[in-house]
């Protein structure tokens, strides 16, 4: 098994720490090219998701991504990730991937709250998740079909929908790689395509 982390901005480093721990190989995205190689998943980090959005397209990597995606790929996106795979951002029409059929709202906690840790977080299926926040968005409206896995303070802050498993926090931070876990075992692992 074999999983890219695109590597243009952002936490990369960190996704691939916590894969390397679970015994997986990774790629790094940071080309076009880069997506000719073999992998079975794909992780988008958080970050600045204008600043990858920008660079997705001028790379020329957005559309074989979000065809990629299309086609059944397995992805997990944390934070600016969700933020680049959200269908809708709130008041903004910056270039993204827009594979996920929800409406995200980007630094949405306000200047006080940008960041903030959140111990007891609940995820469904996984159990209590320690969740970092950092300057993250919500998820405020979902299309039919999008499971909700995880709601903080009454927003939506993690959904699966098919192929593609969304979170606005940062699992890749503070040890606990059961969703990493999730991701490789329940949707790479038993990928149909
Ligand atoms: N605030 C960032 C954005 O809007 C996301 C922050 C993050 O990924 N931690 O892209």
């Amino acid at each position: 098994m074999k999983i890219a982390v695109l590597a243009v901005q952002g936490a990369f480093e960190e996704h691939e720490k916590v894969l390397h721990k679970l015994g997986t190989e990774t790629l790094q995205l940071r080309k076009s090219s880069d997506l000719d190689n073999d992998f079975d998943g794909l992780i988008l980090p958080g970050g600045e998701s204008t600043v990858q959005g920008k660079l997705l397209q001028e790379l020329g990597m957005m559309a074989a991504i979000h065809d990629r995606i299309m086609n059944g790929l397995p992805v997990l996106a944390t934070c600016a990730g969700l933020i680049l795979l959200a269908e809708k951002i709130i008041g903004e029409d910056a270039h993204h991937i827009g594979t996920l059929p929800v409406t995200v709202k980007r630094n949405a906690y306000g200047r006080q709250l940008g960041s903030f840790h959140y111990e007891s977080g609940f995820f469904q299926g996984i159990g209590t998740f320690p969740m970092e926040f950092i300057r993250a968005p919500y998820i405020e409206n979902i299309s039919d079909g999008v499971e909700i896995l995880a709601t903080v303070e009454g927003h939506i802050v993690g959904v699966q929908y098919q192929n593609q498993l969304a979170v606005a926090f940062h699992p890749e931070l503070g040890g606990d790689r059961r969703i990493h876990m999730y991701f490789l075992e329940q949707m790479v692992t038993k990928n149909p395509c």
